[in-house]
């Protein structure tokens, strides 16, 4: 029957997702799989939506393009209809049209120069290039870390280089990232973590 998925059939993230999760969800579709052997496509796409609604978990693969960072990219193109970027500790991460040579890829710049490129948790920078030995490598370093977890990130860079990791603009002082661009990134930011700014505003 082509309405039945098999456990083979599943993507290896949705596998690894299946086993790994202790939520109630998981465990549903774990048990359903032991005791029928399959899941409708009805509940496939239900399996799906569950896994986009918590993307942050860590991708099974290094190669599994689809890190927290390249979904909060791919979140912020479609949302704004055109290839997004993301300005943190000084590099940008933009998303790689998927009509061009390296669909599904990040390019990393810094100062506005081309450093190289970043698919799944897979960095490829020009060791070549006087460039890269001109960035920190502390900053170098962080890339991977930049690659699981883009929105601590970019509050973090916010309030360390006063810069709007969205949109690169300057930020009012204690703010951390602008309300419109964590929209857009699909990043719920707390008010408390928008920071002083509102709270001297007000008084
Ligand atoms: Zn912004």
């Amino acid at each position: 029957m082509e309405d039945r998925v098999k456990f083979e059939d599943l993507t290896v993230s949705q596998r690894i997702w299946l086993l790994n999760r202790l939520s109630a969800d998981a465990r549903q579709f774990r048990e359903r799989l032991t005791w029928k052997g399959f899941l409708t496509k009805e509940q496939l796409m239900g399996l799906e939506q569950i896994m986009e609604s918590t993307s942050t978990q860590t991708p099974s693969r290094v190669d599994d393009p689809n890190t927290p960072l390249f979904l909060a990219l791919d979140r912020a193109s479609k949302a704004s209809g055109k290839n997004a970027c993301l300005h943190i500790n000084g590099f940008r991460f933009l998303r790689a049209g998927d009509d061009s040579k390296n669909p599904k890829h990040i390019y990393v710049l810094y100062s506005s120069q081309y450093l190289g490129k970043i698919y799944g948790r897979k960095i490829q920078l020009r060791w070549n290039s006087h460039l890269v030995w001109s960035v920190d490598d502390k900053l170098i370093g962080e890339i991977p870390h930049i690659i699981q977890n883009p929105i601590g990130y970019a509050l973090q860079s916010g309030a360390d280089y006063g810069i709007c990791a969205g949109c690169g603009k300057h930020l009012p002082d204690g703010q951390l990232i602008g309300k419109s661009c964590a929209a857009r990134f699909g990043w719920e930011v707390s008010q408390e973590e928008f920071g002083a700014a509102v709270a001297t505003s007000q008084n």
